[in-house]
């Protein structure tokens, strides 16, 4: 079965071709991409061409199933089929996720009318926190707000979810590894009577940034709420902010709401506070080189991070794993050690050696006597997009 995962941005056509075998054997046959795209059916034509010269896909047939990573639909999540129902939910939402929404809706349209007869499959970022309790959703806003839809969805659902299970498996949870695999089929089914509870931190580090509790494999909640735009600063996105702000400076700089938008948007985030840079590394070598304000980001950033690790860890009432995943925290390990300092008498310790020859690789990083063990897991979220397109297609 080969399934194609479409990663859209709004100016980028990316794919991965998965080939999955028998017994659960999955190979990566190809991918590739292509910057500032103006016309997404062009792109796929493109893409198929690629695919058919490099042998593994001869016709729209070879194809079994096509995976998108949608962000956030309005009234609708989980693993379902992209359809006309979709694609109205992502427009429906399109003023929350701007960067996001729209090229999905579109592409998708475009891959409907260019591969008629192939299944298409919207995996949601929101799917993962399903199950997450609703005081943990809520904000504390009038009742008609929360009605149109002004509630905590939280995102990277399909990092995280990796996380949970690949987690469970280096912590030889066999158990919690299968009900996270099988979570948008079957929901969380109960564990076994009398099995151990399972607690886990999960640090999507990157360009975009969130942190995610989980027990037993399933979300408890999330730093990001309404928007991708929320909770860790993200790259040049501003993170969580007091609502006060936005009418504030409105009204004493002269700012327009979408001047506003714009700035919270493109000008904040790692870039706002450094004034560097958006990308970690440009920050992280100014800061190297005496750059205080470019220090300071990073400091708010580590903050950011162990506030809400802190949150988690007390919701969780423990915490047996924490995990660091995505291109922060995958290949920063000064950062990883910031996050996790003086945790000793919570009973996390990393092993400095470990964790300084770790990057970019799956490892353990906390010392011997660590209660919390510490993992790198790399992010892998078109394995997780493939997988589950291939299940919501098998399951019909
Ligand atoms: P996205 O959210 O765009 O998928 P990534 O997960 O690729 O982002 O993370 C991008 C961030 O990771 C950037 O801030 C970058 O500095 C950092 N990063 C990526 N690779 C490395 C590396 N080899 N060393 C240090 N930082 C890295």
């Amino acid at each position: 079965m080969n399934i194609l995962v479409a990663n859209l941005g709004s100016t980028s056509f990316k794919f991965r071709l998965f080939r999955f075998g028998g017994a659960g054997a999955v190979t990566l046959l190809a991918k590739g991409g292509y910057e500032r795209v103006t016309d997404y059916g062009q792109a796929i034509d493109d893409c198929l061409a690629e695919l058919r010269a490099g042998g593994h896909v001869q016709s729209s047939a070879d194809l079994h199933g096509v995976g998108f990573k949608t962000v956030l639909g309005r009234n609708l999540t989980g693993c379902v089929r992209a359809d006309a129902r979709v694609i109205a939910a992502l427009d429906g939402f399109k003023e929350i996720a701007p960067a996001h929404n729209p090229p999905y809706a579109l592409g998708i349209q475009r891959f409907q009318e260019k591969l008629p007869g192939v299944p298409l499959v919207a995996l949601f970022e929101t799917a993962f926190y399903q199950w997450v309790p609703e005081a943990a959703t809520r904000y504390a806003v009038p009742q008609a707000w929360h009605e149109a839809g002004v509630r905590r969805y939280g995102f990277h659902g399909a990092s995280h979810k990796f996380v949970a299970e690949r987690s469970a498996e280096l912590l030889g949870r066999a158990d919690i590894a299968e009900r996270v695999r099988q979570l948008y089929q079957n929901g969380p089914v109960p564990l076994a009577a009398g099995a151990r509870p399972l607690r886990v931190i999960s640090c999507h580090l990157g360009g975009s940034s969130s942190i995610t509790g989980m027990r037993d494999g399933i979300a408890i909640g999330t730093s990001m709420g309404l928007s991708p735009q929320s909770g860790l600063p993200q790259n040049n996105r501003v993170g969580d902010l007091d609502s006060a702000a936005v009418p504030f400076v409105m009204k004493t700089l002269g700012l327009s709401l979408a001047e506003v938008e714009r700035q919270m948007t493109k000008e904040s985030g790692l870039l706002g506070l450094s004034g560097v840079g958006n990308d970690l590394r440009d920050v992280r070598a100014a800061a190297q080189q005496g750059n205080a304000r470019a220090q300071l980001a990073l400091d708010v950033f580590v903050q950011s991070a162990r506030h809400w690790i802190g949150a988690f860890l007390l919701e969780l009432g423990g915490c047996d794993a924490l995990v660091f995943t995505a291109g922060i925290g995958e290949n920063n390990p000064d950062l990883r050690a910031a996050i996790c300092a003086n945790l000793g008498d919570l009973g996390l310790q990393l092993d400095a050696a470990k964790n300084s020859a770790l990057r970019g690789a799956e490892g353990e990083i906390s010392a011997a006597g660590s209660r919390t063990r510490v993992f790198v897991i790399p992010a892998n979220e078109e394995l997780v997009v493939a997988r589950e397109t291939l299940r919501c297609i098998s399951a019909r």
